[in-house]
């Protein structure tokens, strides 16, 4: 679903991404880990073209996403974005952002919008909240209704960058349970994420990220019990003495 083929990306004169190589098949998870600074983020961040490459293809559904005549709008609408921050529209209420981009985008009308809306919210344990606004609830609360949002255009794949790491300990959990369960349904997933455990029971694909390269590609199993690059078992050997 997904290949990036060699992919180079500078910041100006800092290489922040050499040489990827990589593949994401339908319905597969892969979780993305490594130190800060690694280059997770700008990775996850080529795929929707937030962040431009300066050499190599990323393929989607067969079609080069950074190619010149990508379209940008129809592939961001294909590819659903969840990141660390919340950045749900304020001014709307839960059900309004969950509405907006499928009224917008997809023309759908106001009642089939709300009802796929709802079922939505329910999914991600949402629908009580429907006619909050995002102030009114908490990051876990908020987070869900982001996936609910992201959810809303049907896409074939979802894209999570730390959707946890800014919600205090006790919301993590109700998240990644939304996670869970989307893995569960077969969603092709791409999540950079700290949380090991949801790592070891939910990644089909572990990739291990340091300075701006992928060093080992692996499962759950191999990737926590013998990886194979230096790097990533002192990585291992950190999160356990931790
Ligand atoms: P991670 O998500 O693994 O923590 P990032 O992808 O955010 O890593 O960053 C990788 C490297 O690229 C870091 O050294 C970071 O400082 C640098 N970097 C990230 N974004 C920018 C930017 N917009 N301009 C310059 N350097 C950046
Ligand atoms: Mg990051």
């Amino acid at each position: 679903m997904i290949t990036f083929a060699n992919i180079d990306k500078w910041y100006g004169a800092y290489r922040a991404l050499t040489t990827i190589n990589a593949e994401i098949t339908k319905g597969e998870v892969v979780v993305v880990c490594g130190p800060s600074g690694s280059g997770k983020s700008t990775l996850i961040r080529t795929v929707n073209r937030l962040e431009g490459i300066q050499g190599g293809q990323i393929l989607f559904e067969g079609h080069d996403i950074h190619g010149t005549d990508a379209n940008v709008n129809r592939l961001r609408s294909r590819i659903g974005f969840v990141f660390q921050s919340f950045n749900l529209f304020p001014h709307l209420s839960v059900l309004d952002n969950v509405i907006l981009s499928p009224t917008k985008v997809k023309g759908i009308k106001g009642s089939a919008a709300k009802k796929q809306a709802m079922e939505l919210l329910d999914r991600v344990g949402m629908t009580h909240k429907a006619g909050a606004y995002p102030g009114q609830l908490s990051g876990g609360q908020q987070q869900r209704v982001a996936i609910a949002r992201a959810l809303a255009m049907e896409p074939p794949v979802m894209l999570f960058d730390e959707p946890t790491s800014a919600l205090d300990p006790e919301m993590v959990g109700e998240v990644l349970s939304v996670m869970r369960g989307l893995a569960k349904e077969g969603m092709t997933m791409m999540c950079v994420t700290h949380e090991m455990n949801f790592a070891r029971e939910v990644a089909d694909t572990i990739w291990f990220m340091d300075a701006g390269q992928i060093l080992e590609k692996a499962t759950p199993e191999v990737f926590f019990s013998q990886p194979a690059h230096p790097r990533a078992q002192r990585f291992i050997s950190d999160l356990r003495s931790h």
